[in-house]
């Protein structure tokens, strides 16, 4: 039978709790056990789809097309596993189907209420997870800080759940901040106590604590948590703020925390094989070299809008031996091209990411020429890579006015196009191409090579396309279409074979890289910036 871990939130928010059930959910697959992970937000947009990254960061894809929140990202890197659809549920996603069913008649004339129509429907969703994917451990995270108006729904939801499969099949842990006052020089377990005790007003004793803080927890502090909201003391688990976010499991592990979880959830525990793991952080602490990358965007003023990015850059980094320095560019300053040069003078490589609107285009384009002609390390993702056939069209192919429909309804040369299939879609939310898709590689490219195999499968997240009409021109001009869908006709990769490292893609291959098996396309990013380092 799987069993059940809800993780919720006190004290303040960015408590970092997506990374603590990512990590536990690490320590599980360290000891052989199959783990899920579900996220429940308690916003009302149906997704975060339509959220704007400056609000809610970046907009994590899944396998099967789903537009969801940046933690299920955190989820699929930490336990190495593929979420879907069912792993992020909005409150949103469930008021629209409790809904649905109330127009259908599905309720018979029943009054529809919160208890128990919506919390059935959060339960429900619960099971569905649990059917598809049989794990033997099921984490379930709760968006949002204990005692949020909008949060209570989950809160009462997971109440029942847990009285429903009993004792010793589901337990809680709730995350909270030791804050420490510098003047008197302690660490204070005050707002974690009245966390706990907002959350046992709503029918929960959580079994766990785990402390984010910034000093060791002493052993005194560490009882008095124990004491004042009941738990053992073995299960106050003190989680430090640490050099990279991939040392958490150790942290957690070192502290017994999944012996103390198996315990608690009358499971066997198994010796952990955290060895891989281990060998990641030695290689994650000793880099040999640093490494400057750009990432060239429009959301710069939030890193998390890029976190994908910025996740597997550092990957392809700890397998090369190299601590990465991003360097933050904001495209609308590379507008003027000498601007544009000088702010890429000392990078070592750069990344055009995904994006939205016309908004700093211009200096994405002259980014990629100052990448082309100097032949700078570059990686083009989605919108990087709409930008990187613009660019070549234009300055290469003689295409004078090449641009997107995107952001010019009427372009001279249009050799970035809407999608055909996108032609009529009129909502937002949910209705772009998305999800996996498989893509064949042209024998001998970069790409090809970088990923040892001829197909491949990657996920998606656009409208837009390259124009087929304009391929042939821009083929003879000497951009080389290495990846194609496997029909032919939707353009996948592109990259100019006498340089070092310029491809782009047209799908988020950021969305599949692993801290210990980084992603081809990074990879190879980073291993021409290091070649042309050793020029040097
Ligand atoms: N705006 C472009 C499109 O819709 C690129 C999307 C992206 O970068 N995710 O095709």
């Amino acid at each position: 039978m799987t069993k059940y871990i809800f993780v919720t939130g006190g004290v303040v928010s960015s408590l970092g709790k997506g990374i603590i059930a990512a990590s536990l959910g690490r320590l599980f697959r360290a000891r052989d056990y199959s783990v899920i992970i579900q996220k429940f937000d308690p916003y009302i947009n149906i997704d975060p789809g339509t959220m704007s990254p400056f609000q809610h960061g970046e907009v994590f894809v899944t396998d099967d097309g789903a537009e969801t929140d940046l933690d299920l990202g955190h989820y699929e890197r930490f336990t190495d596993t593929c979420f879907g659809q069912v792993n992020n549920v909005t409150s949103g996603k469930i008021y629209q189907e409790v809904i649905n069913k109330e127009r259908r008649g599905d309720y018979l004339g029943a009054t529809v209420q919160v208890i128990p129509h919506i919390t059935n429907e959060i339960k429900t969703k619960i099971v569905a997870a649990t059917k598809q994917f049989k794990p033997d451990f099921h984490i379930i995270e709760i968006g949002g800080t204990i005692g949020d108006i909008e949060s209570l729904p989950f809160i009462e939801a997971i109440r029942q759940f847990k009285s429903e499969v009993g004792i010793g099949n589901a337990i809680s842990v709730h995350c909270t901040l030791l804050p420490y006052l510098p003047t008197s020089g302690e660490l204070k377990t005050k707002p974690s106590q009245h966390s706990v005790n907002v959350l046992r007003s709503y029918g929960i004793q959580p079994e766990l604590l785990v402390c984010r803080t910034s000093k060791p927890i002493p052993k005194t502090e560490r009882e008095k948590l124990a004491l004042f909201c009941s738990v053992p003391k073995d299960a106050v688990v003190e989680c430090r703020d640490m050099k990279t976010i991939y040392e958490v499991p150790l942290a957690l592990e070192n502290q017994g925390m999944c012996s103390v979880v198996l315990k608690m959830l009358n499971t066997e525990e198994r010796t952990p094989d955290l060895t891989s793991w281990e060998n990641l952080i030695k290689r994650i602490k000793n880099p040999e070299r640093t490494l400057k990358v750009g990432i060239a965007g429009k959301y710069t003023k939030l890193s998390d809008a890029y976190i994908s990015v910025v996740e597997s850059l550092k990957h392809a980094g700890y397998a090369n031996s190299a601590a990465i320095e991003i360097k933050w560019i904001n495209s609308e300053e590379c507008v003027d091209y000498s601007s544009c040069k000088s702010m890429l003078a000392d990078v070592d490589a750069v990344v055009v990411p995904g994006g939205f609107g016309v908004r700093g285009i211009e200096g994405k384009l002259n980014v990629i020429r100052y990448a082309r002609e100097n032949n700078l390390p570059f990686l083009g993702l989605c919108l990087g890579m709409q930008c990187a056939v613009i660019e070549y069209a234009r300055n290469v192919a003689g295409l004078k006015g090449a641009n997107s429909k995107e952001f010019d309804e009427n372009p001279t040369h249009p050799v970035i196009d809407i999608m055909l299939e996108q032609k009529n879609v009129k909502g937002y939310g949910g209705t772009m191409r998305l999800g996996a898709y498989d893509c064949k590689l042209k024998e001998d490219s970069k790409a090809a090579n970088a990923y040892g195999s001829l197909v491949i499968s990657e996920r998606h997240r656009h409208r837009y396309e390259v124009n087929n009409e304009y391929i042939d021109t821009i083929t003879k001009a000497g951009l080389v279409f290495s990846g194609m869908s496997p029909d032919g006709m939707l353009a996948e990769i592109v990259e100019l074979p006498k340089l070092d490292w310029f491809v782009a893609c047209q799908f988020h291959p950021e969305f599949k890289s692993r801290p210990d098996r980084p992603h081809p396309l990074f990879n190879g990013l980073i291993e021409a910036a290091i070649k042309q380092q050793g020029k040097l």
